[in-house]
């Protein structure tokens, strides 16, 4: 009996954003297991299968990582195929590596199938370049939500000179704002803030690490959102509107002196 389980990324939320690979594993599941950041619309590539929701977003009721372990795990040993399905990539921040190896352990072997995430996914949408020539030579992600506030070296982050994309970051605007300027972060270094990204009502608001705390409370900001910091979140129509370049490459400059 072949023991397989998929652990499969759903991409952001629109359901084009998800690959081909995605899809032929929904299209052989009989069972999917799925994260409550899965837009449902995406089901429709598994008609057959038995859905089971294992949601477990922050401050609402939450089904223990344990049971959905067992579950997988029972499935795959009565010779179903099971989607493992998550939001966005399975191994950003999703648990996909912790339970490829829970049941590695136990002798089922796992295929992860990449999805595009959140961060990049809405980013893009937002006409954001997380990297630009002579502007960010890198991008690096992070969640603000950890056990233990102290493992993230934000002064070295506000340091790096990447384009900081924060995961899990609406709940944490302010320490996250205290921590950069504490690392000597300009304090009008462009943020933007994506909720929803690449769904209908996604929403964007652009501010700046001064004033993003006061922004996103007027915006109501809500999650799931991501935040992207740093010089590239200048300019809301920087790859369309070549006048509007300039003022990129002017805040850039400014963020390059503190660097
Ligand atoms: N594995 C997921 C991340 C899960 S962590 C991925 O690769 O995208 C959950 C966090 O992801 C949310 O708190 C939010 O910060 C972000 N997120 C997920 N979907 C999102 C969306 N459509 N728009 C904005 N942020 C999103």
């Amino acid at each position: 009996m072949s023991a397989k389980v998929w652990l499969v990324g759903a991409g952001p939320g629109d359901p084009e954003l998800l690959t081909l690979k995605a899809v032929r594993a929904l299209s052989e599941a009989d069972v999917v297991l799925i994260d409550d950041l899965v837009n449902d619309a995406v089901l429709e590539h598994c008609p057959g299968a038995r859905i089971i929701a294992v949601g477990k977003r922050g401050g609402c009721r939450s089904t223990p990582q344990a049971f959905i372990h067992r579950l997988m795990l029972r499935y795959a040993r009565q010779g179903k195929c099971v989607v493992r399905l998550k939001g966005g990539d399975p191994c950003i921040f999703g648990r996909g590596g912790e339970e490829a190896q829970w049941l590695g352990e136990r002798g089922i072997e796992t295929e992860l199938v990449n999805g595009i995430t959140a961060g990049l996914a809405g980013a893009t949408q937002c006409a954001i370049p997380l990297t630009l020539r002579g502007v960010a030579r890198g991008v690096t992600l992070v969640t603000a939500h950890t056990q233990d506030e102290s493992s993230l070296n934000w002064q070295a982050l506000a340091q790096g000179g990447t384009t900081l994309v924060v995961y899990m970051g609406v709940a944490k605007l302010c320490e996250i704002r205290e921590q950069l300027l504490a690392g000597a972060m300009p304090a009008e270094t462009p943020v933007a803030m994506i909720e929803n990204a690449s769904l209908a009502h996604q929403r964007e608001c652009r501010s700046t690490l001064m004033a993003m705390v006061e922004d996103a409370c007027a915006f109501a900001l809500k999650s799931p959102a991501i935040l992207v910091i740093g010089a590239v979140a200048a300019n809301p129509s920087c790859a369309s509107d070549p006048a509007r370049q300039g003022a990129l490459f002017s805040v850039a400059h400014v963020g390059s002196q503190h660097a």
